[in-house]
């Protein structure tokens, strides 16, 4: 019999709900459960992909080729697993599954409603990526925050289920605390209000946790505990940490997982958690640094810098460090910066290692080309993931092979030696505009050549790696670009696209038209980022 948790945010958003999701579906799993998690994002869009990432964060793209939110990246991170498509649903997506019933007639005749038929078709969502992963344990995180208007059908498919079966469904507030400066005391009244929100919706909470820079002390664990109908062992303190692999060490120091199988009447049992703590500790005593550079463009929102657009590739990189007892420091270098100010590029000379990560259109390019410039003359470890493996093309071709306007299509279709150039198929595609979800996307297999960087990194010869682009490598110069000393190291398995190039004479370049980042595990970080780390920490 399956189980399912349901995971809503109150007072505000961005507590955490994602990280406490994955963290108690973690000690779930340490017990030897299967467990799978599903996030449900109520804005209307079918899915993340045709988002600013400024607005929404990263795109998380899964083996089978949709386009998520970070959280899924989380749920993989913590499990360890691989997440698909039906684990993911949107407000949109709902909606057009049920339209798409009932022009089949699939309704009978009825009259289609938007309750139950809504909460119904997100029932039955949740059902089938259970079985889909044959699941003990199904993690349901609610996107947005309790009382408002958006996600109300998904709260109402949660209470429908807890209806259905009782002893199978509980609910977890993910809430806010907030010490005001000038009154510097805990508040516990807006997580009073969220929970009298979720029960004006039918639902009761099971367990609250209770989010905040400090841990929440007894009196007010006793006043929550009162106000809001939940037993005193299942306020659970979540002060701020140093990183999200303590959270959940953190709740199993207060017995979570315990009180979670005693609520669903289920026999206790040992957790393992013992690599996750010997990463953890790492993660808290590492002090060797090694210091990496990420240039990027998606960073700022009005006064504030949010780094939320690559949260993947800030993941893999301290993956790889800590796998070799680094403390990895990452500075966020703003790509337009060196468009502005050329001399500013000597900074990188701080840095062990430079990484351009993915990104569209042309804001920030010729300042990312400026840096791929430097570090390749300087002899500086680079990673470049999509874009940054474009660019590092373009680079080339302009620098080496003295092809003074070569570019990709994207920045200029009329460029006279287009060495990234659109796909065919991609170019019929945004000709009809038809943009969502339509990019290559997901998980495609690639075969290395021996003898290469790439080759030695993965100890193996065919890999699969998840895509996201419009865009590849124009084979046209290929010949010309080996001859100079950009290798092809990693192609489809027809030899038609290139995947991979690296540099022959050089510590470390490398650029990937896939995206690793979204295969790294803290326990078991990508082949490439490890490499990458080496080479920088050599350096
Ligand atoms: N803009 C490039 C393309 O569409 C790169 C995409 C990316 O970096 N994800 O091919």
């Amino acid at each position: 019999m399956s189980k399912y948790i349901f995971v809503v945010g109150g007072v505000m958003s961005g507590v955490g709900k994602g990280i406490a999701t994955a963290a108690m579906g973690k000690i779930l799993q340490s017990r030897g459960f299967r467990v799978t998690a599903i996030k449900i994002d109520p804005y209307i869009n079918v899915d993340a992909g045709t988002m600013n990432p400024v607005e929404h964060g990263e795109v998380f793209v899964t083996n089978d080729g949709d386009e998520t939110d970070q959280d899924v990246g989380t749920y993989e991170r913590f499990f360890n697993t691989t997440i698909n498509s039906v684990n993911y649903m949107t407000t949109g997506r709902v909606y057009e599954s049920v339209i798409h019933r009932e022009r089949n007639l699939e309704y009978g005749g009825k009259c289609v409603e938007v309750v139950p038929h809504v909460p119904e078709e997100v029932i039955r969502r949740i059902k089938k990526a259970t079985a889909m992963a044959k699941a003990d344990f199904t993690m349901i995180e609610v996107g947005g925050t309790v009382g408002e208007y958006q996600n109300v059908l998904f709260l109402e498919a949660g209470r429908m289920l807890r209806h259905e079966c009782p002893k199978d469904v509980l609910f977890v507030l993910v809430s806010y605390l907030p010490v005001p400066p000038n009154i510097g005391e805990m508040k516990t009244k807006p997580t009073q209000h969220a929970a009298q929100m979720l029960n004006a919706v039918g639902i009761q909470p099971d367990f609250i946790i209770a989010r905040g820079e400090h841990a929440i002390d007894e009196p007010r664990r006793a006043k929550i505990s009162l106000f809001c109908n939940v037993e005193p062992h299942a306020v659970i303190a979540a002060p701020d940490a140093a990183s999200v692999y303590d959270v959940p060490l953190m709740f199993e120091r207060q017995h979570l997982s315990d009180t979670i199988l005693k609520k669903l009447g289920l026999k206790p049992r040992t957790s393992n958690l013992q690599d996750w703590k010997k990463l953890v500790r790492v993660i808290h005593h590492a002090t060797r640094e090694v210091h990496i550079a990420v240039v990027g463009k998606y960073f700022s929102t009005g006064d504030f810098v949010l780094t939320d657009a690559y949260i993947s590739v800030l993941e893999s990189i301290k993956h790889a460090a800590w796998s070799m007892k680094r403390k990895p420091i990452i500075h966020w270098m703003n790509a337009e910066e060196f468009e502005k100010d050329p001399a500013k590029l000597k900074e990188f000379s701080k840095f062990d290692g430079v990484l351009i990560p993915g990104g569209f259109g042309t804001r920030g390019v010729e300042g990312k080309i400026k840096a791929i410039e430097y570090v390749r003359k300087n002899r500086i470890p680079y990673l470049g993931l999509c874009y940054g493996m474009q660019l590092a093309v373009v680079e080339f071709a302009r620098h080496v092979l003295g092809l003074r306007t070569a570019n990709t299509t994207e920045i200029d279709p009329k460029t006279a030696h287009p060495v990234i150039h659109i796909m065919p198929e991609q170019e019929k595609l945004v000709r009809a505009s038809r943009y969502g979800g339509t990019m290559r996307l997901g998980a495609y297999p690639c075969v290395l050549k021996n003898g290469t960087r790439t080759r030695a990194a993965y100890g193996a010869r065919k890999i699969s790696e998840r895509h996201r682009h419009r865009y590849e490598y124009n084979n046209a110069y290929r010949v010309r670009l080996e001859k100079a000393g950009l290798i092809a190291s990693g192609t489809s398995p027809d030899g038609r696209l290139v995947e991979i190039i690296e540099l022959k004479d050089h510590p470390f370049f490398v650029g990937v038209q896939f995206h690793p980042e979204f295969q790294s595990r803290p326990l078991s970080p990508h082949p490439l980022f490890r490499e990458f780390i080496k080479a920088s920490i050599k350096k």
